[in-house]
């Protein structure tokens, strides 16, 4: 028999019957709309935790398990509502010899103020980068398609045999060239 069950993401109700069922290591049932929507959950949150671990120590120098400042994850999380966190990732990686140069040299008196300085930076680079990640998307978008929807695979290998590009990962998408 079918129960009742709650989206563990999105909230939604459902039944277990055509909900999404995950098995966590304690043994409970957890529920989800959709595998789709599960999986997308965990590839964010992957990237998330990617992102502020190079955040971490890669550009505020932190050592292992030092408390990334909560304004930073606010603000993180503010740029996600639009900008996908490998663009921010990216834009962090560019810029990352610039941040570091201002906070050795500006003379932050405040965790506050640095925070907001380094976001500032970020903010005016991330929209041409935003474009070119937007572009790159499109181009490899025929692979996504093959990975989340198997028969749709035989079609596209039908009608586009060759023009298949690889991709190479989530933070490899700028060509030298395109810097
Ligand atoms: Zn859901």
């Amino acid at each position: 028999m079918a129960r009742k069950c709650t989206c563990q993401i999105c909230k939604s109700k459902g039944d277990t019957a055509t909900f999404y069922k995950v098995t966590d290591d304690k043994g409970k049932n957890k529920y989800y709309c959709s595998k789709a929507e599960y999986n997308h959950f965990n590839i964010e949150k992957e990237k998330k935790q990617l992102l502020m671990k190079y955040i971490a120590e890669e550009v505020l120098g932190y050592v292992d398990g030092q408390i990334v400042p909560p304004i930073l994850i606010k603000k993180i999380g503010d740029l996600n509502k639009f900008y996908d966190y490998e663009v921010i990732h990216k834009c962090f990686e560019l810029n990352n010899d610039s941040i570091k140069y201002w906070i050795e040299n500006k003379g932050f008196t405040s965790e506050y103020g640095m925070i907001s300085y380094i976001m500032k930076i970020i903010e005016s680079n991330i929209n041409d980068l935003y474009k070119q990640w937007k572009y790159h998307k499109q181009q490899t978008s025929t692979i996504e398609n093959n990975v989340l929807d198997v028969s749709i695979i035989n079609e596209i290998e039908i009608t586009k045999p060759v023009n298949k590009k690889v991709d190479h990962g989530i933070l490899d998408f700028l060509d030298e060239n395109e810097l």
